[in-house]
């Protein structure tokens, strides 16, 4: 183009086409008219060119889709990661839920493999997406199959809970990308449903809440199965020395370059559009706290997380008695229960959801207004991963905590952690008997002096 950058076009008037564009720093407005002309002009070309996801390297397939999907800027770890897969590094990234993160691997992943001129074989994969719960692989697959819808490529889940035999079937005729989590993934290569002898990459997503759920082993076994010529993405919220030992182990099979490394949120600090704030009460007067927050201020939707499955079962039989129609997803309930309450929960018709952390990991919720810790959780980074849940990509949220005595030191930490205390809020006719002290930011477990 020379120079000239076409940034708009359009009908004005009658038979006049207006074309705006920009010639280095000057603006040109150019009229033509042409009542007895149709143009058959190159526009979604040089529209494309100038969208900021094709600088990145991504071609018009993918940009067509993120532009449908309304993306209109990368968020900040997918302007460095895609580069970086594109140019077929390595890489290590910390990145919390609600950065993007997804498509910074899955796009790269589809723009490599759609040049690929190789045709699959059958119970081959391209790329397998390791992940740590079935939400959560339901989920990246869903993406995966949004970001490649002008595209060739094909994609499944594989989960456990639910029957072998269609995911055997779907692998007969090979997928590119695969989504799954460990023990199912072991399953399938056990009965020789798959094999990885045609892998290019391999992505761990959430290794840190992988080492959480005690997948260490699961994972070794993957990697040992893998060839060596691979390329290895690793992406986790917190990078903890397990993680690393888990990039070590990546690292030994084989990395030729230096794995790029990438942070993207510094792990002490929540997404800055996320307003948290925290009630103080007494354990026994909790639910009611809640049920009276929830008509009190005419709540539309909330997220509400608690530390056990029977705790969920519990404060959702609390609520409805109070006439709040809720519903809950844990460990404890069947694969297809939870699909149906998370539908329900996101289509708007469930506008309560109690959740505990493991259920709830991964899950991805337009536009969440609200996540209620009605247990505070006991790790520091499990609270911004709940906290994550909501404000993403650039939305508003809130994060309210329902705080009593037995959270204080679980409090200590997460405000330790956040550097910062969480603002404190009364409620009319909820007068709290045990007072929960302001934490001490600045002690230092023994530990770790
Ligand atoms: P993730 O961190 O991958 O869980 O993504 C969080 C949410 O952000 C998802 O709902 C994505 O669809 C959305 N998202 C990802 N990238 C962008 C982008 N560049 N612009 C707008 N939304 C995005």
């Amino acid at each position: 183009m020379g120079g000239l950058y076409l940034v708009g076009m359009g009908v004005r008037g009658k038979g006049w086409m207006e074309i705006n564009a920009y010639s280095s720093n000057e603006r040109l407005i150019l009229r033509y008219a042409a009542p007895l002309f149709i143009f058959d002009t190159p526009y979604d070309t040089l529209s494309e060119l100038l969208m900021p996801f094709s600088k990145l390297g991504l071609s018009s397939p993918l940009v067509q889709a993120i532009t449908e999907l309304g993306y209109k800027t990368p968020t900040p770890i997918q302007e460095q990661a895609i580069p970086a897969i594109l140019s077929g590094k390595d890489l290590i990234a910390t990145a919390q839920t609600g950065t993007g993160k997804t498509a910074a691997f899955v796009l790269p992943l589809l723009e490599q493999f759609s040049k690929a001129a190789e045709p699959l074989r059958g119970k081959r994969i391209r790329a397998l997406i390791l992940v740590p719960t079935r939400e959560l692989a339901v989920q990246v697959e869903a993406s995966v199959a949004q970001y490649a819808k002008h595209t060739q490529l094909t994609s499944m889940a594989a989960y456990g809970g639910v029957d072998t035999a269609p995911q055997k079937e779907r692998l007969i005729e090979g997928v590119d990308i695969l989504v799954a989590t460990p023990g199912r993934l072991l399953d399938l290569a056990h009965q020789r449903a798959l094999h990885f002898d045609e892998l290019q990459v391999m992505v761990l997503d959430e290794a840190d809440r992988m080492v959480d759920m005690g997948f260490v082993d699961d994972i070794h076994k993957i990697i040992v199965r893998l060839p060596e010529n691979r390329q290895n993405l690793l992406f986790t919220a917190t990078m903890t020395n397990d993680v690393r030992a888990i990039a070590h182990a990546f690292s030994d099979s084989k990395m030729t370059d230096m794995a790029a490394n990438i942070s993207i949120t510094p792990h002490v600090r929540a997404a800055a559009t996320i307003k948290q704030w925290l009630i103080t009460v007494d354990k026994d007067t909790k639910s009611a706290l809640l049920s009276h927050l929830i008509t009190e201020q005419a709540w539309d939707q909330a997220l509400i997380f608690v530390e056990k499955k029977h705790s969920a079962a519990k404060l959702v039989a609390q609520l409805e008695k109070r006439g709040i129609q809720a519903d809950s997803i844990h460990g404890g309930r069947s694969q297809a229960m939870r699909e149906k309450v998370l539908d329900q929960f996101k289509s708007g018709e469930l506008k309560y959801l109690v959740a505990t952390g493991v259920a709830a990991r991964g899950l991805d919720i337009g536009e969440l207004s609200r996540v209620v810790n009605y247990d505070l959780p006991f790790q520091p980074e499990e609270y911004i991963h709940r906290i994550g849940r909501t404000g993403r990509a650039g939305a508003s949220g809130e994060a309210i905590s329902l705080v009593d005595i037995s959270d204080f030191k679980n409090l200590c930490a997460i405000e330790r952690r956040l550097k910062n205390t969480i603002e404190r809020k009364e409620v009319e006719g909820f007068p709290v008997k045990k007072a929960v002290p302001a934490s001490n930011l600045n002690h230092v477990k023994k530990s770790s002096r």
